[in-house]
């Protein structure tokens, strides 16, 4: 593979100041930004639209394999990859669900992203955030999780033929499905702490040098801009498949870092740049759990940026998310969208869940938890009878079912 940058890829700026990052030649890998206080915001990848349009009015996409995630070429950071890489990345499943659009009275779609290779959604990510990385002088990269992005880091690494990535998971991790699919992609895996943000700053501390020197990379949830670029992929895919009907009047999404959420909207922004978004964008939708639900209470509180809360831990792992680095992005997607953000019980995501598996849906927790919040806004009225509604299904039932047993409804 001869990876290179796109090149209609233009500079990257900060997503707090809008500051450009400065001399950044994609000679070596982006993190966060240099221009706010320690340790700086996400960056952002932004394109020559203007000439994207001009040069490629007829075949806009790219260059690329026409399957899996690099048919939106033109719209990611890195091209080259070969099939082997990503042919199987990207290619998400619509289904309008008849029985459920019954039940809540609703136009229902579904977007599975459970076929994805590592099982989820994360594939988007990791497959840009990596590849982008090595274009960009990259050798390992490292990351905390306690999920599936440490296993989708870990799959992508594999096949570039990278050193395996470094995985650092709390300690009650140890022995887990995403310690043994971390290791079974060939990542190297090491343990600490209560939760992932101590796992987190032990990895930053132990590979202090080899992430300044710039060929380690911490591709952590909006450390670097490529996972962004990734997720971005959902909502070109939304767009594409909805492209000749109207887009839905709403997208509910589970949110716990948020790359999605954001990735979607940056979508819909460049696709109308581009004259390319067909109709008008949908409202966002975040869905959290009540064990931790930070942009929920940021959102309700009417806050500019998300404070950080004591998680009380949820079924759905990749919800436990307490902090948001790029929480200002998030809520004003929400507010510029018309959107919400709701809080589901632990008791709805499970009851949601298990209609899932009875309705034969392959959901997550974190999927179930999109189905609990839009029964609670149709009966709160802020879905109206007859609204398209497309729920997120970020992964495969299979995680949530190996991860642990289903408490019992109303348990937590
Ligand atoms: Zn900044």
């Amino acid at each position: 593979m001869e990876l290179r940058i796109n090149p209609y890829l233009d500079r990257l700026v900060c997503s707090a100041t809008g500051q450009t990052v400065p001399h950044h030649e994609f000679h070596r890998p982006a993190g966060l930004c240099p221009c706010c206080p320690p340790p700086g915001k996400p960056v952002e990848a932004l394109y020559r639209l203007d000439a994207l349009r001009d040069d490629r009015a007829g075949d806009w996409r790219g260059p690329e394999a026409a399957v899996g995630l690099w048919r939106h070429a033109a719209l990611l950071p890195v091209w080259g990859v070969d099939d082997a890489y990503a042919a199987d990345v990207g290619r998400p499943v619509f289904v309008r669900h008849e029985a459920l659009a019954r039940e809540l009275e609703l136009d229902l779609h579904l977007m599975n992203e459970g076929g994805h290779p590592s099982g989820s959604f994360k594939d988007r990510g990791l497959a840009v955030g990596i590849a982008f990385g090595a274009a960009c002088g990259a050798r390992r990269f490292c990351l905390p999780t306690q999920g599936n992005a440490g296993v989708a880091a870990c799959l992508f690494s594999s096949r570039l033929a990278l050193p395996g990535c470094l995985v650092y998971m709390p300690e009650a991790w140890r022995g887990s499905i995403y310690h043994r699919e971390c290791e079974f992609f060939g990542g190297e895996v090491r343990f600490h702490g209560a939760n992932i943000a101590a796992a987190g700053r032990r990895m930053r501390e132990d590979l202090r040098d080899e992430l300044a020197a710039g060929t380690l990379v911490d591709i952590s949830t909006f450390f670097e801009p490529g996972r962004l670029e990734g997720k971005k992929t959902m909502g070109l895919d939304i767009a594409a498949h909805f492209g000749s009907r109207a887009l839905p009047d709403a997208v509910i999404y589970p949110t716990g870092g948020g790359t999605g959420l954001v990735g979607i909207w940056k979508a819909f922004a460049e696709l109308n740049a581009l004259d390319r978004l067909p109709g008008r964008p949908p409202a966002m939708i975040a869905v959290q759990s009540e064990g931790c639900a930070p942009v929920v209470e940021a959102f309700r509180r009417g806050l500019a940026a998300v404070e950080p809360v004591v998680s009380r831990g949820t079924v759905a792992d990749g919800l436990d998310v307490p902090g948001a680095i790029m929480g200002h992005r998030m809520l004003g997607v929400l507010r510029e969208s018309g959107g919400t953000a709701v809080a589901a019980a632990e008791a709805e995501i499970v009851a949601a869940f298990r209609r899932y598996g009875a309705l034969g849906v392959a959901a997550s927790y974190e999927g179930a938890a999109t189905l609990a919040a839009a029964r609670r806004l149709r009966a709160e009225g802020f879905l109206k009878p007859g609204m398209k509604v497309l729920l997120v299904n970020t992964a495969s039932h299979l995680v949530s079912l190996a991860r642990s047993s289903p408490p019992a409804a109303g348990a937590r």
